[in-house]
């Protein structure tokens, strides 16, 4: 159950992973299918859609009349259910534009989240468990656990894998009741400090659930300390299985740089000289100094206070006179993308930002650029890290979550990039700087390009740990 799915419906790594974990899955040993919102951005002809299912839903007061549509997830045979649905579901984005929309979207996932439970049976399929993903399909591990003993779903388990702590929604008893939540059996210390009516879900979420799991092992630590937990810690903490980290993997036929049709050069590490062709192109499409010996910094990412923007802002500005180029291509925050966008105006030679969300760009930057940047303040996994190293970028972040677990310092033993320390504009500047030298000496970056491209960052490294968990669930 998911609010995101690549490539149909996504925002961030969270679409990733929904997209080819279940593809990575042997399906004679789970049978397992997708269930996520049919937006109106996913064009259901073109994936061959079918109804196999109306009916209408009572939800405070209305009648919601849904469909639920079938097909598959592309490029693979894993069923992908899609609920249809005119007034919320299949109406605007994914999310609300705003924070004040977080109610709204509350509403919509809940809806969505019961048209599903409130399906299941009549879909001649009843799983034996429910896997969920972050704040808007969690309250699922709730709903189940206030279904009458008649229910087909009744003993269902349910997974909770966190891909972000900071998202998190809360509700009223109304809606919950909507849901069929029982409100006594909540958890008192759930509740809303600020409204003793409304309970922090996505808490709720993680009591409720059979098993708790987040997407690296740093992060699993991390969201156990007050520092990082967003207030979550100490439901965490009471987890008797505790909180796994399962690191994520990427789907690596599809960020392929021998196959990928978005690129202007495709590559592989045998032929590592044709990367280049991809960096002047790119310099060419946004006016930069065509020059192969420049060093490109790329950048894709949410535009977000998470993602260390304003150090790069900074670092951007200090290393206008350095002979490197900077492109960033993101979506998100006003305030910083305008930031961005005045650094821009200011040092057109030396910094591009795309504000715009487009996928083949995204892959045109992992191709053309040197090394790839994320400064971020926190980080579940990251997947931008991994995708670059793919294409021959290597990977320039902060020792926090994901990145502390995927990055090896060029300075370690087998290292292929560029790993600091501390939050601040001094410490990426300068890691920019130590790798602008070594990008001077050709064969030390080749040898370190070939090792970043070496690394198994598919499935094959985790998959496994899933079904570990999901195999310990059903016995
Ligand atoms: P997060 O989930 O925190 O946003 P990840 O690194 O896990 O970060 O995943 C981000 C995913 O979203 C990557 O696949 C990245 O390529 C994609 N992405 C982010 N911003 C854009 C954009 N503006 N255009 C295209 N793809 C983007």
């Amino acid at each position: 159950m998911s609010s995101e799915v690549s490539p149909l419906a996504k925002v961030g790594g969270l679409a990733d992973v929904v997209g080819s974990l279940p593809k990575s899955f042997d399906q004679s040993k789970v049978d397992s299918a997708i269930f996520i919102p049919a937006y109106s951005e996913i064009n259901l002809k073109s994936i061959m859609a079918e109804t196999v299912l109306k009916k209408n839903i009572q939800f405070l007061g209305s009648e919601y009349k849904i469909q639920i549509l079938k097909s598959e997830l592309p490029n693979s045979k894993v069923p992908l259910f899609l609920v249809s649905e005119n007034s919320y579901l299949s109406q605007g984005p994914i999310y609300g534009k705003s924070k004040s929309d977080k109610e709204g979207e509350t509403f919509k996932f809940l809806l969505f989240s019961k048209a599903v439970l409130e399906s299941f049976s009549e879909l001649g399929w009843v799983p034996d468990i429910i896997h969920t993903h972050d704040w808007p399909t969690a309250p699922l591990c709730v709903m189940v656990k206030s279904l009458p003993e008649s229910h087909p779903l009744s003993k269902v388990k349910t997974v909770l894998t966190i891909h972000n702590i900071n998202h998190q929604n809360y509700a009223g008893e109304e809606m919950l009741r909507g849901v069929g939540i029982k409100i006594d059996q909540l958890d008192p210390s759930t509740k809303s400090e600020s409204n003793s009516q409304y309970y922090n879900l996505f808490a709720q979420s993680i009591l409720s659930t059979d098993r708790v799991n987040t997407v690296s092992p740093q992060y699993a630590k991390e969201i156990l300390t007050a520092e990082y937990g967003v207030g979550m810690d100490k439901f965490l903490k009471t987890k008797a299985g505790g909180v796994v980290g399962v690191l994520n993997g990427i789907d690596v036929d599809y960020y392929d740089p021998s196959t990928d049709q978005s690129v202007y050069f495709r590559y592989s590490s045998k032929n590592l000289d044709e990367k280049a062709f991809n960096k002047t192109n790119l310099q060419k499409m946004f006016g930069l100094e065509i020059d192969v010996s420049k060093m490109l910094a790329g950048g894709v990412t949410r535009i977000d206070n998470q993602k260390g923007i304003e150090l790069v802002l900074a670092a951007a500005d200090e290393l206008k006179n350095e002979n490197i180029q900077f492109i960033l291509l993101g979506t998100g925050d006003e305030k910083l993308s305008k930031k961005l966008q005045q650094l821009a105006k200011k040092q057109p030679k030396s910094f591009v930002f795309i504000n715009r969300y487009d996928h083949p760009l995204a892959r045109k930057i992992y191709a053309s650029s040197d090394i790839f940047l994320m400064p971020s303040r926190f980080e579940p996994c990251g997947l931008t890290q991994l995708i670059a190293m793919r294409y021959g970028s290597l990977p320039l972040v902060r020792d926090t979550g994901g990145l502390h677990d995927t990055v090896k310092d060029h300075k370690k033993p087998g290292g292929y990039g560029f790993v600091f320390g501390p939050f601040t504009s001094e410490a990426l500047t300068n890691s920019i700087l130590e790798a602008q030298k070594l990008f001077q000496l050709k064969n030390v970056w080749r040898k370190l390009q070939l090792r970043a491209m070496e690394q198994d960052f598919s499935w094959n490294r985790s998959a496994g740990k899933y079904l570990d968990m999901y195999q310990e669930l059903v016995n």
